[in-house]
């Protein structure tokens, strides 16, 4: 198949990038390398079934070669960059993503769009089902990211119903692994930054708030079975794995063998409390849940970022 990526040369595009060369597909990846590199597509360069383009995405796009699928991953996700680029992270949920359907539509192909348990906002109901409809602040500092994802899912929602493009809606959890960017803010690569250096590890509030920690090559799997599927509203792709920040941040200095102090720093505005995925339906309708633990998938990131 004939697969376009948004987003490729982000952390999580160049996997799926991979993955699907893996499967022998051709893969034409786009991006305006606006929060990712195009280090992380180096060893595909010269690839025969790879090609890409630098683009913005808010500009319509169109594509020599007939398409099978698009997948839209081109947004900044960490909230240092959204905070960063708000007008940006805005325009690319909106337009770039009306663009990508768009595309899609005109090829005949599938679309799937990789939106955020960030919908959920600040969750009243855990652990978060894809029925609950959220608690979002519209107006504050996460809503340029949160409201761009919502209204992306509802375009979304209306392609397929108005057009009868074959959509597919990813909830995606927290996901971590070799390839984000070590000065991103996220607290994955901030903690191993921190711990590796031997520099005091930032917690923010008290470190109760919890996450649950996805590892890359899982959520790649969960991706790909769900653009093969005919379910088109939203699924849940995470580890239900939860654990508190001050845990996780205790967890990391001791694979790492640091001294490092730990810290605490005040609580960024809106920021969840607690976050969850129930993948009851990712388990039943695609037969998918995560097998790389986070002892595994944490060894494979510090080896990474050691390397950095
Ligand atoms: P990332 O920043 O590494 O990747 C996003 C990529 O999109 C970057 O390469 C960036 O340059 C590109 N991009 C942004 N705006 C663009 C535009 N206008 N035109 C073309 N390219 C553009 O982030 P990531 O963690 O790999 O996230 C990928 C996707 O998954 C995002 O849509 C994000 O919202 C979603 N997501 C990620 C997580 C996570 O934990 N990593 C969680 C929930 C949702
Ligand atoms: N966090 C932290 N220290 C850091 C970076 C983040 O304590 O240096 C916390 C942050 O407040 C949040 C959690 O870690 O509660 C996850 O933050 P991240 O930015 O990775 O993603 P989020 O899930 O908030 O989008």
């Amino acid at each position: 198949m004939r697969y376009l990526v948004a987003g490729a040369a982000g952390f999580i595009g160049s996997h799926l990038c991979d993955r699907l060369i893996a499967d022998g597909h051709s893969v034409a990846g786009v991006d305006n390398l606006v929060t990712g590199s195009e280090k992380n597509l180096g060893h595909l360069r010269d690839h025969e079934a790879f090609v890409f383009r630098r683009h913005d995405v808010i500009d319509p796009i169109d594509w020599p070669e007939p398409l099978d699928f698009v997948f839209n991953l081109a947004s900044p996700a960490s909230p240092k960059d959204y905070h960063n680029h708000p007008m940006e992270t805005l325009r690319v949920g909106s337009e770039g993503t009306r663009n990508l359907l768009e595309l899609a539509l005109r090829n005949g192909a599938g679309f799937l769009q990789a939106s955020t348990s960030e919908c959920y906002g600040d969750p009243l109901e855990h652990p978060q089902k894809e029925t609950y409809w959220g608690h979002v602040n519209p107006v504050g500092p996460r809503s340029c990211y949160d409201e761009s994802k919502r209204y992306a899912e509802a375009l979304t929602m209306s392609y397929h119903h108005v057009h009868g493009v074959r959509t597919n809606i990813a909830r995606i959890f927290n996901t971590y692994g070799p390839r984000m960017k070590l000065d991103d803010g996220r607290v994955v690569p901030a903690f191993i930054d921190q711990a590796l250096r031997r520099q005091p590890m930032t917690v923010f509030g008290d470190g109760s708030q919890t996450r649950s920690f996805c590892f890359v090559s899982d959520l790649v799997d969960g991706l790909v079975l769900l653009s093969r599927s005919d379910e088109r509203l939203p699924v849940n792709l995470g580890n239900p794995a939860e654990i508190t920040v001050l845990d996780f941040a205790e967890r990391i200095r001791a694979m790492t063998g640091a001294c490092s102090e730990i810290v605490f720093r005040p609580l960024p505005v809106d920021d969840p409390q607690r976050r969850q995925p129930d993948i009851t339906k990712a388990r039943t309708i695609l037969g998918w849940e995560p097998v790389v633990s986070l002892e595994a998938g944490l060894h494979l990131t510090i080896d990474y970022f050691g390397r950095q």
